[in-house]
């Protein structure tokens, strides 16, 4: 079973992917916890520049950046993972590049996806969690948390409106594979709509 956590900024996703990887750890199963961009050795390297330059690298360049490290995340540390058997939880995959490299930064949407599919071999999850927030409401709460909306350097509010909006898209595009919280709900209530969404995923 592969799940993946999608969402913006301030939507919630480390918290709620911490507290789903707590309730996964405790079935009988092995489950790894990964994340993009990141998750293999190459891909902190290149989560390193795509991180540090944002803002100030081509958006045709940082597609392929971020294409670059789902491809040998995939092949390295997902794929055989999935083939031994064990639940893959992930923060982040190629909807994010679809939501923040191409609404975000006005790339194609076809062509980011089609480049994801491309770098993967059309590897897709089986469930992905969208935690869904209003861009201002996101900020609101990574201000009261001291916490940057975004680490270096903040994009504006429209480039955050249009990944969401992407997001949603994508969502109502695959309801098969989407399950869209709204992620301003308490902390326990989120966990518990996901718990139920991925409890049903594993007896299918
Ligand atoms: O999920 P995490 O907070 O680790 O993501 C790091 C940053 O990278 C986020 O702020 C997000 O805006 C950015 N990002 C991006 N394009 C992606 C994935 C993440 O711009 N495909
Ligand atoms: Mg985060």
């Amino acid at each position: 079973l592969w799940i993946t956590v999608e969402g913006g900024d301030g939507s919630g996703k480390t918290t709620q992917s911490a507290l789903l990887m707590a309730w996964l750890s405790t079935l009988d199963r092995t489950v790894l916890h990964t994340r993009e961009p990141g998750g293999s050795e190459v891909g902190e390297l290149i989560r390193n520049i795509v991180l540090h330059h944002r803002g100030h690298i081509a958006p045709r360049a940082e597609a392929l950046l971020y294409a670059a490290d789902r491809a040998h995340h995939v092949a390295t540390v997902v794929r055989p993972a999935l083939e031994r058997g064990d639940i893959v939880l992930q923060d982040r995959y190629l909807d994010s590049s679809v939501a923040y490299q191409g609404a975000g930064r006005v790339l194609d949407a076809t062509e980011v996806r089609a480049l994801s599919m491309w770098a993967t071999e059309g590897a897709l999850p089986d469930v992905t969690v969208l935690l869904d927030i209003d861009p201002v409401a996101a900020r609101e709460r990574l201000d009261a948390a001291d916490k940057p909306f975004d680490r270096l350097e903040a994009e504006k509010l429209e480039f955050h409106t249009r990944v969401r909006e992407a997001y949603l898209a994508l969502a109502a595009a695959e309801p098969e594979r989407f399950v869209v919280i709204d992620a301003q709900q308490p902390v326990e209530e989120i966990a518990q709509q996901i718990r139920a969404r991925i409890e049903s995923a594993l007896t299918a």
